[in-house]
């Protein structure tokens, strides 16, 4: 039976409403080219991917940036993904949104928001997120969300220059009110991998932080869940990146192009097709990206003979190309890769020398300004 005739439908759709943001953290996933917002989808095109999405069988939809909220129209989308039936997720830098136009989004329907915490100490996150005050405004977003009654996810990323706070920031959640916290290490992609030496742990502050979250998870279990997502470069074994390529996500960029996952293009030769051009449910079970690496049949040795192989799907493939150039290669967090000491060498190099200055996430400076005027006009 062919691949197209067994496919699901993806579980959930990440939308990248624009990849203007007023914070520039060094970590951020988003491409290092990033798209200008005259290349953004208008408000007509992205209704309709919501109602293609729904026909398709998606259940949630992740509105997420850049910084989702400088779209004016956001109320607008959150609205028609719950006419198309669709469970609504804000994924939000929180410094941009006061608590009228979350009553808005709520009153819109919007199911539940994801807050970004760069850390507790208000020092750092400002130096982290190259934004002054900036805790204080997603303290007071926080507790906002609580008080317009919806739930919410704090996502703390986690590098060298946060890790020894990993437990206060899991009980700032719980003091927030928050039913989930993501204690999720930076992820090497995007600006993260141009910021490696700037953000890598050592593998004994890894260690010590891990068993800080094992110990609060204990403490406090029933009150808060606590996912965490180890850092690849100190793993054995390799995530299965989304769920498995092409498997049950899919990521549409501001201009409409769709990606099995958000760093997909940095790998050359893929072509990416987009929502202006093609329907979603053929882009999803037809197109040459989401072919390419879906399922087993791509695999090399040792994925292929391996009982791993629908478990971590081979792992990441932009980690792949990343570290070893090719993005067809076991992912080198794989203790079984022959890349996987070099990329252990690069985690151990990094995080022994003083960490260097951030290379911060930025547009051009034009864009920055337009960004911040769309923010505060
Ligand atoms: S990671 Fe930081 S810079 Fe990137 S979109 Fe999120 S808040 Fe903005
Ligand atoms: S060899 Fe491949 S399938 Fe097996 S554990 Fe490593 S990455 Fe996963």
């Amino acid at each position: 039976m062919s691949a197209v005739r067994t496919l699901s439908p993806p579980l959930a759709a990440l939308l990248e409403l624009t990849h203007r943001c007023p914070l520039q953290c060094p970590y951020c996933s988003n491409p290092l080219e990033l798209e200008r917002a005259k290349g953004e989808l208008s408000t007509a095109e992205w209704m309709r991917v919501l109602d293609e999405a729904s026909e398709l069988g998606i259940l949630q939809v992740h509105f997420s940036g850049g910084e989702p909220a400088v779209r004016r129209d956001l109320p607008d989308l959150v609205a028609h993904a719950r006419k198309a039936g669709l469970y609504s997720n804000l994924i939000t830098s929180g410094v941009t949104l006061d608590q009228p136009r979350l009553t808005k989004l709520a009153e819109a329907g919007l199911d539940h928001v994801q807050l970004s915490m760069q850390d507790v100490d208000h020092q750092t996150a400002a130096y982290i997120a190259n934004y002054p005050g900036v805790q204080g405004k997603k303290l007071a977003f926080a507790r906002a969300v609580r008080e317009v009654g919806l739930p919410l996810t704090i996502n703390a990323v986690i590098n060298r220059h946060n890790i020894t706070r990993v437990e206060r920031m899991i009980d700032l959640a719980v003091s927030l009110g928050a039913g989930r916290v993501e204690v999720a290490h930076a992820q090497y992609y995007g600006w993260a991998i141009r910021n490696r030496a700037a953000l890598m742990p050592t593998l004994a502050q890894v260690q010590e932080a891990t068993g800080r979250v094992e110990a609060a998870r204990e403490r406090l279990r029933g009150q808060i869940v606590i996912d965490y997502v180890l850092p690849d470069y100190y793993a054995r074994q390799p995530k299965a990146c989304m769920g498995g390529w092409g498997r049950q996500f899919l990521n549409i960029t501001p201009s409409g192009e769709v990606l099995p996952c958000h760093a997909a293009q940095t790998i050359p030769g893929l072509t990416f097709e987009s929502v202006r051009h093609r329907p979603l449910a053929d882009i999803w079970a037809r197109s040459e990206a989401f072919e390419t690496f879906r399922g087993t049949d791509w695999m090399p040795e040792p994925c292929r003979g391996c009982d791993q192989r629908e478990v971590d799907w081979g792992g990441c493939r932009c980690q792949a190309l990343a570290i070893t150039g090719n993005a067809a290669a076991t992912d080198p967090a794989c203790a079984l890769s022959s890349a996987h000491d070099a990329l252990r060498a690069l985690a151990d190099t990094a995080s022994s020398e003083p960490p260097p200055d951030f290379v911060y996430r930025r547009m051009s400076p034009q864009d920055s300004k337009a960004a911040l005027a769309t923010t505060t006009g």
